[in-house]
């Protein structure tokens, strides 16, 4: 049909939860929108027209300047723990277009950050800056090549406004694509400031959307917490496994559909350092690689202690209830990580001593500063050249130990690097490559090199010549690299 000739097919089926989780927004028009990065695939992948898109209305929804074809704007309202205390939050810069239907009948959260104030801008201004959106882009779509759960960017527009951060910043809108936007802290708020009906129409709702299968378990809630607890387990395990450094690891920063969500401050590790921070604002290294389990675990306890309500009638047996799903949570968490270990070492069946060989390569990964891609690719590639690690004794010794234990299994010597190259990326969003890409961007108004970055990135695992350009870390140098929201 022509009036929508660019494919929208939005529902709004957020909108019919309480009024308690959302506002109406209207839309908070922009001087002069131009689209500077389209995710075409994703476009296509949610039945959306590219030309379409690309046209002066299309660039206008894009932007927050028109409302797409049943289109329904909205700010959710959701609270959460940042670093450790509880406060009231919300789209304060974000607004929910509805849920695009896809044409294999998924239903994606349809949502622009940096579209204006909202109801929960508290002092913000409600905007985004260019370089941070397109950071967001390309980590985002990283995460998605690495096969890891993650929200997605569909599009960056530029505003034609200014806007006020460390210095005066080109103002940006991203268009972000989620299974949803329903987070940790969204429970929070609703068990701080909800009803018992409310807090349970939240939970139905979810259920039904990303959990469909339990609804005809006899203990729902109980079963809800188990998964969402399973889903963490099993991402924050890849972000270990692939050397992703979150940065923000808050409550409301944890999706419940088990996909990262909010990149800020995050950043991948270059050399192995268990302590690795990136975010300027995590002065403890509370979010640090080493935290981010037991960060998981602390907010997954939020996560119960919001649904406690609904686990039992008696609050006594539920806290008693959700303790031990907790507990669970860290030995599920230790077996996902154990079994992505095993495949980035090539392992295809158990041995009891394998958690001690993995260890025991950490280690002299860290003693000897080593990359962390890198190492892997170099295990994977049988290539041992350009790094300390490669020279140690310790080193050679390990590598005999992993050989010997490499013979104990029936596999032969492809299928063993077969299943290496499918679990050790063979490049990774380098820092001074993003930073690189941001700044042709930015001060050039130049996205060839973001665009030749993403497509290595779009497939880390097919060990391209076009990536072999792409593997190198950048300089130490005497600055550590540092992130800003
Ligand atoms: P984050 O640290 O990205 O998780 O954001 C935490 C909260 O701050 C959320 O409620 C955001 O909507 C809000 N926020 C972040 N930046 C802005 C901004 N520029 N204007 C208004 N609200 C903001
Ligand atoms: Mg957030
Ligand atoms: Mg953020």
């Amino acid at each position: 049909e022509y009036k929508n000739k660019t494919g929208w097919k939005l529902e709004h089926s957020y909108a019919e939860l309480p009024s308690l989780f959302h506002t109406t927004f209207k839309v908070n028009e922009v001087p002069s929108p131009r689209l500077v990065i389209l995710n075409e695939k994703l476009a296509v992948s949610l039945g959306l027209d590219i030309n379409a898109l690309k046209e002066e209305e299309g660039v206008a929804v894009l932007a927050g300047n028109k409302v797409p074809e049943g289109g329904s704007p909205l700010a959710q309202a959701y609270a959460g723990h940042q670093f450790g205390n509880f406060t009231m939050l919300g789209d304060g810069r974000a607004l929910l277009y509805g849920e695009q239907i896809t044409p294999d009948g998924k239903r994606v959260d349809i949502q622009l950050k940096g579209s204006g104030k909202t109801k929960y801008s508290r002092g913000g201004d409600g905007r985004a800056a260019l370089g941070p959106m397109l950071r967001e882009f390309i980590i985002s779509e990283a995460m998605h090549g690495l096969g890891i759960e993650t929200t997605r960017s569909l599009a960056v527009t530029t505003t034609g406004e200014r806007v006020l951060r460390e210095g005066v910043l080109t103002g940006s809108v991203m268009t972000r694509t989620a299974s949803s936007h329903i987070r940790v802290g969204t429970f929070e708020y609703a068990a701080r400031w909800g009803t018992k009906e409310e807090l349970q129409a939240l939970a139905d709702y979810t259920i039904e959307r990303h959990y469909p299968e339990l609804n005809d378990t006899g203990d729902k809630y109980l079963s809800f917490l188990q998964k969402v607890i399973k889903r963490q387990a099993a991402l924050i395990a890849k972000w270990q496994l692939a050397g992703f450094i979150h940065g923000v690891m808050n409550t409301d920063n944890m999706s419940i559909s088990g996909e990262t969500i909010d990149y800020g401050p995050c950043a991948f590790m270059d050399s192995y350092d268990p302590k690795t921070v990136f975010s300027s604002i995590d002065m403890q290294g509370r979010y640090s690689y080493q935290n981010q389990p037991a960060a998981g675990g602390w907010n997954l306890a939020r996560f119960a202690e919001a649904l406690l309500p609904l686990l039992d009638d008696d609050q006594k047996k539920a806290v008693e209830t959700a303790q031990e799903e907790i507990s669970r949570y860290i030995v599920l968490f230790q077996q996902e990580w154990m079994n992505g270990m095993r495949a980035k070492l090539g392992l295809s069946n158990e041995e009891t001593e394998d958690e001690k060989l993995a260890q025991e390569l950490l280690e002299l990964m860290q003693v000897h500063h080593a990359d962390f891609t890198n190492t892997f690719r170099a295990l994977t590639l049988e290539q041992f050249e350009g790094m300390e690690l490669f020279t140690a004794p310790t080193f050679k010794e390990w590598h005999q130990r992993w050989q010997e234990r490499l013979d104990r299994q029936e596999d032969s010597k492809e299928s063993v690097q077969q299943r290496m190259k499918t679990n050790n990326p063979a490049v990774i969003p380098r820092n001074h490559r993003v930073e690189e890409a941001l700044t042709a961007a930015e001060k050039q108004g130049d996205y060839s090199v973001m665009g030749k970055l993403l497509h290595v990135l779009s497939d880390p695992y097919v060990y391209s010549e076009a990536q072999e350009a792409y593997k190198e870390p950048g300089k130490e140098d005497s600055q550590p690299y540092r992130t800003y929201c």
